[in-house]
């Protein structure tokens, strides 16, 4: 690797149904490719059964926070193993949310939107509900709901926040509809002083690239805005997954550091060339 590795904060277990390996296992896979931090994320339970095919249910929370802190304390001599949730920002379920945030001892939670109205727009099974949207509209409604994610003031991470073109459906990027709406979101999570995750899940997507686009990174690198590096790991072969690449990113638009976790604190590491 050009950077010295950074903290791996985006990764999922079984419980979520769609990802595979152990917490020791992504661990494992972390300390042989040199990293020094990661965190779990898994897919949080949701209210009423929403979805819940795709994400642990309330009755799996207490195992799975068990196994990372069993993990995380035998392992502690050789990699520091946060404990954190990748939640769903979906209006009307804010108030579960912050009581399930409050009720546990986070490092961080990633708020992520994977949702407009019910359309999971990112799953395979409903990419045929692309056929009723103008890509301009599904992008704009899409960052007008990460930006009410940030706004929400629930979240220390902004999960992969152009993940709306996973599947290479494009928005006209010059119309000036779309700069707004990107604008509007970089500018709440800003203010809402959350790190905006750069995430290399969608180089193994259609799209072919990360989360956001350079675009985006550069207008919030521009802001000042801090960056959390996130593999979105969902088996232990993708931890650590193109690091590089984002990092490289982040450098060429002047970005000097990245931020880690502790208990719901930032503090931001220096990114430095191995
Ligand atoms: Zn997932
Ligand atoms: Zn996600």
């Amino acid at each position: 690797m050009n950077f010295t590795p950074v903290p791996d904060y985006h990764m999922h277990t079984p419980r979520c149904n769609h990802a595979t390996g152990s917490v020791r296992d992504y661990a494992d896979a972390a300390i042989a490719c040199g990293l020094k931090e990661i965190g779990m994320s898994d897919h949080s339970p949701m209210p009423g059964g929403f979805d819940k095919a795709w994400r642990m249910d309330r009755s799996e929370l207490n195992a799975y926070l068990n196994e990372i802190e069993q993990t995380r304390d035998a392992l502690s001599d050789q990699l520091t193993v946060r404990v954190g949730l990748e939640a769903d920002f979906h209006p009307g379920t804010e108030a579960y949310v912050e009581a399930m945030i409050a009720a546990h001892n986070w490092d961080y939670v990633i708020g992520s939107v994977h949702y407009i109205g019910d359309w999971g727009f990112d799953n395979p099974d409903c990419i045929h509900l692309w056929d009723d949207w103008k890509n301009d509209d599904a992008y704009c409604a899409y960052f007008e709901l990460v930006m009410q994610s940030a706004q929400s003031g629930l979240f220390d991470i902004i999960g992969h926040p152009d993940l709306i073109k996973k599947f290479g459906h494009r928005a006209d990027e010059h119309s000036s509809r779309i700069k707004s709406s990107e604008e509007s979101m970089l500018q709440a999570v800003l203010k809402s002083g959350a790190a905006l995750e750069i995430s290399s899940a969608g180089l193994r997507k259609p799209v072919g690239e990360i989360y956001p686009h350079n675009r985006i990174v550069q207008r919030a690198a521009e802001l000042g805005i801090p960056f959390a590096f996130g593999s979105d790991a969902h088996s232990p072969v993708e931890v650590g997954y193109g690091m590089d690449t984002c990092l490289n990113i982040l450098e060429s638009f002047g970005v000097k550091e990245i931020a880690s976790f502790k208990q719901r604190n930032m503090t931001m590491l220096a990114l430095t060339h191995a």
